[in-house]
């Protein structure tokens, strides 16, 4: 999904680690894990993101995504 808003979490913004942006993400959930990748394409996985916080902020899905790269694609990238 997109999130164009910074993330917080334990009172600390996540930066991408590549190049330090921290807002404008895609959070993406494949496989039970919680991905973040920015619009430079960087992608780090957010240990501190499951399943459930992705499901109680993305609402019901239109769509199931069978790979990851479908997903991509779905969103525009
Ligand atoms: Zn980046």
């Amino acid at each position: 999904m997109p999130w164009p808003w910074p993330i917080v979490l334990d009172d600390e913004v996540v930066a991408c680690a590549e190049c330090g942006t921290y807002r404008d993400w895609l959070i993406i959930s494949t496989r039970g894990q919680v991905w973040l990748r920015c619009r430079a394409g960087h992608q780090q996985l957010e240990t501190r993101l499951g399943t459930a916080w992705f499901n109680r902020h993305s609402g019901p899905s239109d769509a199931t995504h069978a790979t990851f790269e479908d997903c991509l694609r779905h969103l525009g990238h």
